[in-house]
């Protein structure tokens, strides 16, 4: 088959507008005639900076970002290497606080040992990260806070599968998630990707107060973002690998809340995290060291961010009004799948409750005769046929998963549609 006769559902990565990757091979090649591919520019040249810059600009407008509250940076610790930069940067944004209160109570000339042990007390009582797990990466980015800082300072204040048989799924009611006070972090995934249950909304439990104070939200949007407008001025981090809706595989992007990012000689020491017993980020998953150096602390892959740029445009060129275009067509691109999935209940199940079904990997069993891997292999080989390749689903929960990401086209999904239904006729 050709580029032109596939439509990939593949959950990640994902396929990549055409327009967009003859433009990149072309820049491979030879960059806007310097004779000098896009991968083999220094990243330290102008071009470079420059194309940095662009994406970052062009991110914040299409998202709304306020650019002087929010730190957009690059980096290339993949979602899981978020999961542990999240933690490393909040606990230390925590003890930065604490240590400054602790300063403050006891007056600035306390003797080290006073404050140490003083500081010491509030980690030990009050260190807190919560965890709202949903599904399987969430569970991950949790498993990595409990590895890196010890159970102790990790609360698992939400868990889908206890409401679920032991399967993700739902999302448990707000008012029962066991929030803490003053959490160092409030994580959360806002679409799980294997599981098929994405966030309707921002939890408003985790809301900002209307002093302006309130939890430090996190949230993993991986697998949703540029696909729905995002209450950014809510989160103090979120991220999100590249590889689904914004480019290819290799950049991740962190947008900061700028206060949590003081300067780093205002970072709790090296020497004083480790008499706490707490770890401190290396330097390249440190927050602040690469937003001081507009992403460029170490060697970034310019060519991936060039890519990024170029979605962004197309994205930004497509839709006058920005991320509330693109969540227009999505939705009703999930709506036309999920309804023929609906329309034949007596072969489909859709995986996760109605509510909490994700727009962007559609996740369902088939079955026709009591038999589901027999008829799924048929439904799986017969798309592939017809050219709908991608739509196994993830190794650990088995069923058909059809990744519904941005680069699907409205006809995508209405050929979809047409195949379900046809299957299930047939
Ligand atoms: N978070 C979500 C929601 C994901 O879907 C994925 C990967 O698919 C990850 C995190 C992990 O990303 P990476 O493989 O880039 O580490």
């Amino acid at each position: 088959p050709t580029r032109a006769d596939i439509t990939y559902f593949g959950a990640g990565p994902a396929a990549l507008p055409t327009d967009v990757l003859e433009t990149a091979a072309q820049a491979l090649l030879d960059f806007q005639g310097t004779g000098l591919g896009i991968a083999e520019h220094s990243h330290r040249s102008e071009l470079a900076t420059n194309i940095i810059n662009e994406a970052k600009a062009d991110l914040a407008s299409y998202l709304d970002i306020p650019a002087a509250e929010y730190e957009v940076i690059f980096m290339q610790a993949g979602g899981t290497g978020e999961f542990a930069a999240s933690v490393y940067n909040l606990v230390g944004a925590w003890v930065a606080r604490q240590h400054a209160a602790v300063l403050k109570e006891l007056g600035s000339a306390a003797d080290e040992g006073a404050v140490t042990a003083a500081l010491r007390a509030r980690v030990e009582t009050g260190l807190k990260l919560d965890y709202i797990v949903t599904g399987g990466w969430s569970l991950k980015a949790y498993q990595e806070a409990v590895r890196l800082l010890g159970p102790e300072y990790v609360n698992l204040a939400a868990d889908a599968r206890a409401i679920n048989d032991g399967k993700f799924g739902k999302i448990p009611d707000q008012s029962t998630w066991k929030l803490s006070n003053d959490a160092a972090l409030v994580y959360y995934c806002d679409n799980e990707t294997v599981d098929g249950v994405e966030f309707p909304e921002f939890p408003a439990v985790l809301a900002p107060r209307p002093d302006g104070t309130g939890p430090v939200v996190v949230a993993d949007m991986s697998s949703n973002i540029l696909s729905r407008r995002v209450p950014v001025s809510n989160y103090s981090l979120l991220f999100f690998g590249a590889q689904k809706n914004l480019g290819c595989t290799g950049v991740t992007v962190a947008v900061a809340k700028k206060t949590l990012l003081p300067p780093v000689t205002t970072q709790p020491a090296p020497a004083l995290m480790r008499k706490l017993g707490l770890p401190i980020p290396p330097i390249m998953l440190q927050y602040e060291t690469i937003a001081k150096n507009n992403s460029l602390y170490n060697t970034l892959s310019i060519f991936d961010v060039y890519i990024a740029g170029q979605v962004l445009k197309k994205l930004l060129k497509t839709y006058p009004d920005k991320v509330d275009g693109q969540q227009a067509v999505a939705e009703k691109k999930a709506s036309i799948i999920y309804g023929a999935l609906e329309a034949h209940p007596d072969v489909y199940r859709i995986v996760p409750d109605k509510a909490v079904r994700s727009r962007m990997n559609i996740c369902f069993r088939v079955t026709k005769n009591g038999n589901v891997d027999d008829t799924e292999k048929a439904f799986l080989k017969e798309a592939t046929s017809q050219g709908l390749t991608g739509l196994k689903g993830h190794r650990s929960v088995g069923g058909i998963r059809a990744s519904n990401y941005n680069s699907i086209p409205l006809e995508g999904a209405e050929k979809l549609a047409r195949f379900i239904e046809a299957f299930a006729k047939a």
